[in-house]
């Protein structure tokens, strides 16, 4: 009897199924099987192990086999299984996560006889027909069409485009393409198909973008790049991962490039990740230009179609490939990763926050090329002090690079501190001090560009009662309502939850609802009244909400056509604008009030990042920092660029209170729809964990926002030392866990755990 183990796309481990015979000589490890689980519930399970070892419990059979080709490379098993057990969770919420859905099937059985899952794309392609191949048939053809003019003008144009006549050079034309580039009427083109001159046939197309043909070198790089690209290679003799610190602007794309390179030479594979908000035709339009068809794109944006078009070229490609994309990348099946960029390293998208697996993208990356035998280069110019403790203490190489390209200089920081211009009531009733407004005039009269930032979007995060302090709740969540003014509406940005603005406050029907804080909306306003003849556009998840959208947002901005771009760090990543001046970030104060450990060395990135925008050629750029509280040694640190300051500064302060580098985080999360059995089991449970961790336990506690989607929520957080090992750390959270659940009432409750938040 023969058996197959198979991850299932669901929280479970694996489960062993019973192969029937008529399926024993195809099956195999990578392939994919539909099986039935659960009540008349298919699956697509992934067979990781073919054996014949008969297991304690009553085994199913397979029910059906889908292809007899793997779908996955070894390598991939293996990597699916570090990220469960590092970051608690079961294989089949990472598998659920790493295949995109096209390559899977789910629901009852009527539900899949209906999806058949990937469909191949075709496209209907134009020729000339067999007979009218030939030049004395051809002018027979052509005196026939004297009296139509237009159908003779297509067949004309049809011939220049396909140079049908000449064998050699003769190019595939598809009737869309025929038609836009000859204006031609379809009606034109459906009467010389009817006359047998032209035939029309299907061909299956790919949906990936042709890619840029125009194959360049990548240029020669400076002194400086090139001093730093060396001491890379010499670091990856002794270490698996490398971290490069350049300041923004100095070229560190141009340095990926020569490594990207190298590899491909060696008809090895790179993956180069992200931040989704990053992947922009900017940057996609410089690697194409020189690496041509090697180069893949992938990302979330992608369709369901388009993403198993990347996963099925790299899995039967043998060759050098590069492949640029986001964190869900890693899981794509790679033959042979050399080499693995993470750029923009410190982005904390890089890790995922729902649903599970939880894991970061930029650590993942390490140990994924690792099983390559690959090197990780990390890159940024504001490094997180996780990837940096990690150079200082010799685990990574570390390559510094502190000059601009073109010797272009860093941009002049002068803080503003608006507390005192408040007071003095030099700035009423606006967010723009004298020093900024001067500055983005003078801007504008030099037809150069500005950005302003702000951390926050919508007009305003709340709305108040002017007479009773109503404030607008989400009913799912314990938050409140995000006003809008584009739609003239509020909502929750946990939940989604809308509502309409209320006319007067549902609690004292007065009728002065007024604005708390401020968001990129009205900034908008103001620079509209402010600098009136300047074209502005605004850069946030609102205005920015589909791929397109943003896409035109930077272009116009490149091409000069927008004077003034206001955004949130939508705007701070990975951007290369030549003609802007000045920056002004509007306030820094919520940005550094941000409750979470983390909130300064966040602030500095985000600020640092945003000033590079400035005066990337020949000019040296001008920053207005806006806060009222200037006296902090963070907004002196950004002034001066002064990373090691804030390194140092950050790292005494998370050693005193056992915080990572120096700690691992886990937070285990609990949520129940009653609060008052939530916190007893939540006391219950740290309990539980503290007699086997000690004080290494804390909670549980409520944290800031306490309910999500009805359900209300506690945390325990654990700080374990980073020298633990995870494994036996996930030995007691899972005898614990078990014990617990013996415990009935708990049953009701969801339990996850998140390990290294970001
Ligand atoms: P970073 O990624 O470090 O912010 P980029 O790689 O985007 O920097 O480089 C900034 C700008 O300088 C880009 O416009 C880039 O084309 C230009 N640049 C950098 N290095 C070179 C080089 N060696 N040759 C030509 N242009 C370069
Ligand atoms: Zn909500
Ligand atoms: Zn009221």
């Amino acid at each position: 009897m023969k058996y197959a183990d198979l991850i299932l796309p669901l929280p479970v481990d694996s489960y062993t199924y019973r192969i029937p015979p008529a399926m024993e000589a195809t099956i195999a490890e990578g392939c994919r099987v539909l099986v039935n689980f659960g009540r008349k519930r298919y699956y697509t399970a992934i067979v990781t192990e073919v054996h014949e070892r008969t297991p304690a419990y009553e085994t199913k059979d397979i029910y059906a086999l889908l292809g007899t080709t793997p779908i996955l490379r070894p390598p991939q098993f293996r990597f699916w299984e570090w990220i469960a057990s590092y970051y608690l969770c079961k294989t089949g919420e990472v598998y659920n996560a790493a295949l995109p859905s096209g390559l899977k099937v789910e629901g009852d059985t009527s539900a899949i006889y209906r999806k058949k899952g990937f469909a191949p794309r075709t496209q209907t392609f134009i020729r000339l027909s067999e007979v009218c191949r030939d030049e004395a048939r051809l002018q027979e053809v052509f005196s026939d069409l004297k009296r139509a003019p237009k159908q003779e003008a297509l067949l004309l144009s049809y011939l220049d485009l396909s140079h049908a006549l000449n064998p050699r050079l003769t190019k595939e034309l598809s009737r869309k393409e025929l038609l836009e580039q000859t204006e031609c009427t379809p009606s034109a083109l459906d009467a010389l198909l009817k006359r047998g001159v032209l035939e029309s046939y299907e061909k299956e197309v790919g949906r990936l973008q042709p890619q840029v043909c125009r194959v360049q070198p990548p240029s020669p790089l400076s002194e400086a790049q090139k001093r730093a690209y060396e001491e890379i290679l010499e670091q990856f003799k002794t270490k698996d991962v490398c971290l490069l610190h350049g300041v923004t602007s100095s070229g560190k794309t141009e340095i990926y490039s020569h490594l990207i390179e190298d590899v491909l030479k060696l008809g090895r594979q790179v993956l180069f990740l992200l931040p989704e908000i990053a992947i922009t035709t900017q940057i996609t339009e410089r690697l194409g230009k020189i690496f041509g068809d090697k180069l893949l794109v992938y990302h979330s944006k992608f369709s369901d179609n388009e993403r198993v078009e990347v996963w099925n070229k790299l899995l039967h490609s043998d060759g050098p490939m590069l492949v640029l994309g986001v964190r869900s990348s890693l899981f794509l099946p790679f033959k042979d990763l050399d080499l693995i960029i993470v750029d923009e390293e410190h982005e904390n998208i890089y890790k995922q926050q729902d649903p599970a697996p939880r894991y970061h993208a930029r650590n993942a990356a390490t140990v994924l090329a690792r099983m390559h035998g690959g090197k990780t280069l990390l890159g940024s110019a504001t490094p997180s002090i996780d990837s940096y403790y990690n150079a200082l203490t010799g685990k990574y190489g570390l390559v510094e690079l502190k000059t601009r390209f073109g010797d272009c200089l860093m941009p002049e920081i002068t803080v503003v501190d608006i507390k005192e211009l408040r007071r003095k009531k030099i700035m009423k009733n606006t967010l723009f001090s004298p020093l900024l407004t001067q500055k983005v005039n003078q801007a504008l009269e030099n037809g150069e560009q500005v950005i302003l930032f702000q951390n926050r979007r919508g007009f305003a995060p709340m709305i108040e009662c002017k007479s009773c302090g109503w404030v607008p709740h989400c009913p799912n969540c314990d938050v409140s309502l995000t006003y809008h003014k584009a739609y003239h509406r509020l909502e929750c940005h946990y939940c989604g939850h809308v509502k309409e603005l209320p006319r007067v406050c549902p609690s004292c029907h007065g009728e002065e609802l007024k604005m708390l804080g401020f968001g990129t909306e009205k900034i908008e306003e103001e620079v509209e009244t402010l600098f009136p003849s300047a074209k502005v556009e605004r850069m946030d998840m609102d205005s920015a909400r589909t791929r397109t959208a943003y896409e035109h947002i930077i272009s116009d901005f490149e091409a000069g056509k927008t004077q003034i771009l206001i955004g949130t760090q939508m705007l701070s990543k990975g951007l290369d604008f030549g003609n802007v001046s000045v920056v002004g970030i509007l306030n820094a104060d919520s940005m550094l009030n941000f409750p979470d450990f983390r909130a300064h060395e966040r602030a500095f990135q985000l600020m640092v990042q945003v000033s590079g925008r400035a005066g990337r050629r020949n000019k040296q750029g001008c920053v207005i920092l806006q806060t009222s509280q200037p006296e902090l040694s963070i907004i002196q640190i950004v002034q001066h660029f002064a990373y090691q300051n804030m390194v140092t500064l950050q790292l005494s302060e998370r050693s005193m209170f056992h915080y990572p580098p120096y700690y691992r985080l886990i937070i285990l999360y609990l949520r129940g729809k009653q609060e008052e059995t939530l916190q007893e089991l939540s006391t219950l449970y740290a309990g539980k964990l503290r007699e086997r961790l000690g004080e290494r336990v804390l909670g549980p506690v409520t944290p800031p926002v306490t309910r999500i989607q009805n359900l209300h929520v506690r945390q325990i957080i654990l700080k374990i030392e980073i020298i633990a090992a995870i494994a036996p750390v996930r030995e007691i959270l899972d005898s614990i866990r078990s014990e617990i659940l013996q415990y009935p009432p708990f049953k009701q409750l969801l339990v996850h755990y998140d390990v290294d938040p970001a």
